[in-house]
C-alpha cells in the first residue's frame, strides 16, 4: 500500500513522502527517499522522526512501546495511536464498538487458560476463535463447532489472547471506506460489498445496496470519538434488520482501492491530504466499479488474463495493478479495476478466470 500512496503523492505536491522501512521491502524498492532500519533501532527511528512533519503507516501491527519511545512521535503521528491501539486488538476494538452503540456479533474474552472456559461461550458455538491481536487475512482464526473443539483450539493458540465470537449468518460482507480531515470534516465513499475467498478478500463492488446510512453513521461516531484523521474502513455483516460491525482499520484499505479509478479523489490521495491537514477531496464514484484481487498468482498468468479479457471485450474498462512483489500462494501481489457494472461481460469474464488469479495453496 506504501507504494500507492507514493502514486498518490504525484497528485498532491504539497506532500513529499519519507518512507522508513523495516526490510527491503519489494514494491517501494525503486523509490528514493527511503531509509531501512529495524523499528527498535531507536537512534535510527528518532533521526527520521525528526526529519519528517507527519507520520502515517500502511499497517497498523506497530509495536506502540516501541513507537512512544521516541520524542516527538505522538505529536506527527496521523491517525492517532488510541487509533492504533483500538485497532491492534479486537477485545478493545469490540468494546469501543459497544462503548458507541455500534452492534458487534456476540463474542467473549478467552484467556491463556485452557480450563478457564467461559461459561458464556457455550451459547456462542458455532463460533470463530481469534487471536485478539496480530491477524489478518483470516490467519490466527479457528472455526469451532463444540464444546471439545473449543477447548483443542485453545490448546492450539496457548499463550495469545483471543476472543470466541458467534458465527454470523449474514446475508452479505460490505465496508465503508471513509476519510476525516484535521478539522473533522467527514466525507464517505460509496459503501462497497465484498466477497471472500479463504478469508482473503477475493472481489469488492462497488456500491453496494442497503444500509449506506447506517454504515456511514457508524463510521463518523467512531472516527469523530477517536479524533481520527486520514483514511479509514469499517467492516459490516448485513443482517435482515440492520448492521454488525466485524473489524475496522486505520488506514486505507483494500476494499477502496477501486477508487484509484473509479472516484474522483483516491483513498489513497485523500489519506495523504487528511494527514498533511489538507483540504479532502470529492469522494463520489464515477460509476458502478469493480476490483479483484489478485494473489499467490505470477505477473505473466496475471497480463495473460488481463490480455486475453481485453482481446475478447475490446471496449471494457479494465486496470491491471501489479504490486512488484514475489508471490506466493495467498500473498496480495496486485489487483484488477474494472469500471462496470458488477455483472457486465468483463466482470463476467474476470470471473471465470479467478482460480487462475487467486491462488491460495
Ligand atoms: P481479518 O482481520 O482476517 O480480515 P475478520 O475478522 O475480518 O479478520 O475475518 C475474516 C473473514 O472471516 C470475514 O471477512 C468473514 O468472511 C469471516 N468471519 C469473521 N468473523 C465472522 C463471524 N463472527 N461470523 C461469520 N463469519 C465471520
Ligand atoms: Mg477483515
Amino acid at each position: 500500500m506504501a507504494a500507492m500512496l507514493i502514486e498518490a503523492a504525484a497528485r498532491v505536491p504539497e506532500v513529499e513522502i519519507s518512507l522508513y522501512c523495516e526490510s527491503n521491502d519489494e514494491a517501494t524498492r525503486d523509490y528514493k527517499n527511503r531509509m531501512i532500519a529495524p523499528l527498535r533501532d531507536l537512534l535510527a527511528l528518532t533521526k527520521w522522526v525528526a526529519s519528517v512533519d507527519f507520520i502515517t503507516f500502511e499497517h497498523e501491527h506497530v509495536d506502540l512501546e516501541l513507537l512512544k519511545a521516541v520524542p516527538g512521535i505522538e505529536a506527527k503521528l496521523r491517525p492517532n495511536s488510541t487509533c492504533v491501539a483500538i485497532s491492534q486488538d479486537r477485545e478493545l476494538e469490540k468494546k469501543t464498538f459497544q462503548r458507541l452503540s455500534i452492534p458487534v456479533a456476540p463474542w467473549c474474552t478467552l484467556g491463556s487458560d485452557i480450563n478457564d472456559v467461559p461459561s458464556k461461550s457455550e451459547a456462542l458455538i458455532p463460533g470463530i476463535v481469534k487471536t485478539a491481536t496480530h491477524g489478518y487475512d483470516g490467519k490466527g482464526q479457528v472455526s469451532v463447532s463444540s464444546k471439545e473443539h473449543l477447548t483443542a483450539a485453545m490448546a492450539c493458540l496457548v499463550g495469545h489472547r483471543c476472543v470466541l465470537e458467534k458465527r454470523i449468518p449474514f446475508l452479505r460482507e460490505v465496508s465503508q471506506v471513509s476519510v476525516r480531515s484535521l478539522d473533522g470534516t467527514m466525507q464517505h465513499y460509496p459503501l462497497v460489498e465484498n466477497i471472500h475467498r479463504a478469508g482473503i478478500l477475493s472481489v469488492t463492488k462497488a456500491p453496494a445496496a442497503a444500509y449506506s446510512e447506517l454504515a456511514q453513521n457508524f463510521t463518523s461516531r467512531l472516527a469523530t470519538d477517536l479524533d481520527y484523521v486520514g483514511t479509514l474502513a469499517v467492516e459490516f455483516f448485513v443482517m435482515d434488520d440492520g448492521l454488525l460491525a466485524n473489524e475496522w482499520a486505520p488506514r486505507v484499505h483494500n476494499s477502496g482501492h477501486w477508487t484509484i479509478e473509479g472516484a474522483k479523489t483516491s483513498q489513497f490521495e485523500n489519506h495523504l491530504r487528511a494527514v498533511a491537514g489538507l483540504p479532502i477531496g470529492d469522494c463520489t464514484a464515477h460509476q458502478p466499479t469493480t476490483m479483484w484481487n489478485i494473489f499467490g498468482c505470477s505477473r505473466s498468468d496475471a497480463e495473460a488474463v488481463v490480455q486475453a479479457v481485453k482481446e475478447s471485450h475490446p471496449k471494457s474498462s479494465l486496470f491491471l495493478h501489479w504490486y512488484g512483489k514475489s508471490p506466493r500462494p495467498g500473498r496480495k501481489v496486485g489487483h484488477i479495476t474494472i469500471c462496470e457494472e458488477a455483472n457486465s461481460a468483463t466482470n463476467q469474464a474476470i470471473a471465470a478466470q479467478v482460480d487462475r488469479l487467486q491462488i491460495t495453496e
